[in-house]
């Protein structure tokens, strides 16, 4: 009798595991950010949660826990329940280089979280306060050089994408600046145009709006081509000093998420940068977008292991670790 109750008990929780599979999603799905609003990483999951809303009829809810460079905010993707209702954003800092960077994290990038999407990826800009007089990156390099590590610049915190920027910076160019922690290049941009900081290496996406409206000046793009999106812009290699950044993003969820939930949301964001409004505005941006077959599950989780291991060697060599 027992025996049979209990049996009937999982069977009913068997048939209702399945059917909420089915009606997924049912509420809302919480997007983390591992940054402030206004910066580039919000900007991609705003453009994104907004997009796959329509795909999947439920909204997504944008969740900025900032700090330490995104290592709060992954991890409480990584210990969310993988129910597919909260989910990340990331990038090459945030997911792959805070591995080799903080070595005290308490999950891992590799193992701990399930590939959704690989999302488009961004060039950066060296950009200035308008305040600073160096014309071209020659005058600018001279002008640091002058200085040494005295001028304040902007970083989203070691490990993100304006320090990966900067340490490309210094290595290419033998200069240096300050590096001054924000919550995310929004904040740190509104600094930079202040002249709080004068100086940033800086994501398109965040940058060329801000170099369009005269707010801050661009000296050059750390890309092997001109941006068709600023093609003014020239090279870092052209301008002098070649370095190559750019910085892709990807969604994550927690590891154990149900395979058709994934399936779902990886159909959803396939979907959203398809749609040719987006890709319009992404271009605009300066932003590559990924082939459907490279914004699949098993080939993004690839790419992501390769990029780990790639930006492994790179910080090890540099010596860049957070205890
Ligand atoms: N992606 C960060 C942000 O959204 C900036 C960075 O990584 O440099 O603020």
């Amino acid at each position: 009798m027992l025996r049979r109750a209990m049996l009937a008990t999982a069977s009913a929780g068997l048939l209702a595991g399945r059917a909420s599979a089915q009606a997924y999603p049912s509420k809302p799905i919480t997007i983390v950010v591992p940054f402030a609003a206004g910066g580039p990483t919000d900007l991609m999951a705003r453009i994104v949660g907004e997009r796959m809303a329509k795909e999947v009829g439920q909204q997504f809810i944008i969740d900025n826990t900032t700090g330490a460079a995104g290592t709060i905010a992954v991890g409480k993707v990584a210990r969310a329940a993988p129910d597919g209702y909260t989910i990340g954003i990331g990038h090459v800092g945030t997911n792959v280089a805070n591995g080799t960077i903080y070595k005290n994290l308490t999950y891992n990038l590799l193992t701990d979280l399930e590939p959704i999407a690989r999302l488009p990826a961004n060039p950066m800009l060296v950009v200035t306060s308008d305040q600073v007089q160096a014309k071209t990156l020659k005058e600018l390099v001279e002008l640091l050089k002058a200085n040494p590590d005295k001028i304040p610049g902007g970083t989203a915190g070691m490990g993100s994408g304006s320090h990966l920027g900067a340490l490309a910076f210094f290595a290419a160019t033998g200069a240096k600046y300050q590096l001054v922690p924000y919550r995310g290049t929004g904040p740190a941009m509104q600094d930079l145009i202040a002249n709080q900081i004068q100086v940033m290496v800086d994501q398109s996406s965040n940058s060329l709006p801000q170099v369009r409206a005269g707010k801050v000046r661009a000296y050059a793009v750390t890309a092997k081509a001109r941006s068709s999106a600023a093609p003014e812009i020239p090279t870092a290699a052209e301008a002098g000093y070649p370095m190559e950044v750019s910085i892709w993003h990807g969604l994550w969820a927690p590891k154990g998420t149900p395979p058709e939930v994934i399936s779902r949301l990886n159909a959803a964001a396939i979907a959203t940068f398809q749609d040719p409004a987006i890709r319009r505005r992404m271009e605009d941006l300066g932003q590559d977008i990924p082939t459907p077959a490279e914004m699949a599950p098993a080939t993004f989780a690839a790419f992501h292991k390769a990029e780990y291991a790639r930006w492994a060697k790179i910080l090890e060599a540099a010596n860049v670790k957070v205890e």
